[in-house]
């Protein structure tokens, strides 16, 4: 039997502390020292304009790394300009944001268990693939956090134009790994990962989360084995 697991990327396999918000106040405090912002400041400028706020609504003409950054470089400056800087010093702030968030040497890093987790499974079987809302940079962040070698794919919303939980999202993905002939997703998110993987006939599995209703979690990666053996 072909086997395959779909894995979320951020707060699943990786993390970056702080997210975007820590993002942006890190680039604060490298190039504007003294700064008086604090995180919680911007969340109210980071919570809408992301192409996954939107997953109802493919973007095809976010699919090259220019167009996708211009999009959310626009959120970015506009929280910097929120939070007190002038125009002019927030959009060269959102570019200093941007190198940073998708340097694999910044702020990225893997849990502990995900590594292990991925061996055990292969070890018993499962292909790996990632299946991300994430910016265009995400293949690169997986190789420089040493997970290519375990992973065989790597299917991004800013490629594809489909933001999980859309149903295409998770179609794409089944394509593009050749119709496993068992699937299993598997995120930290209730919504994007585990109710759309289920709307889409696969079966997910929570993890590291407490929300939601899902039927099928796992506190750890490790006790993924158990769910799909
Ligand atoms: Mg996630």
């Amino acid at each position: 039997m072909d086997r395959l697991i779909l894995w979320d990327f951020d707060g699943t396999l990786a993390f970056r502390p702080g997210m975007w918000r820590g993002c942006l106040i890190e680039t604060l405090d490298a190039y504007e020292p003294g700064h008086s912002v604090c995180a919680d400041d911007l969340i109210p400028w980071l919570r809408d304009g992301f192409p996954w706020h939107a997953a109802e609504t493919p973007h095809p003409q976010l699919g090259t790394a220019e167009a996708w950054w211009a999009h959310v470089g626009a959120v970015l400056r506009r929280a910097y300009e929120r939070v007190g800087l002038a125009p002019e010093r927030a959009a060269e702030l959102a570019v200093l944001a941007r190198q940073r968030y998708v340097d694999c040497s910044v702020g990225w890093r893997l849990f502990d268990d995900t590594v292990p987790a991925l061996e055990q499974l292969a070890g018993a079987g499962w292909r790996h693939a990632i299946l991300s809302n994430h910016v265009p940079e995400l293949p690169a962040l997986v190789e420089g956090l040493g997970l290519s070698s375990f992973v065989e794919r790597t299917i991004n919303s800013a490629t594809t134009g489909y933001e999980k939980p859309h149903p295409e999202a998770f179609a794409v993905a089944l394509r593009e790994c050749g119709h496993p002939g068992e699937v299993w997703m598997v995120g930290d998110n209730p919504v994007a990962d585990v109710a759309g993987a289920e709307a889409a006939g696969i079966p997910a599995i929570l993890v590291r989360a407490d929300d939601g209703d899902s039927r099928r979690r796992a506190a750890t990666l490790l006790d993924v084995a158990a769910h799909v053996s």
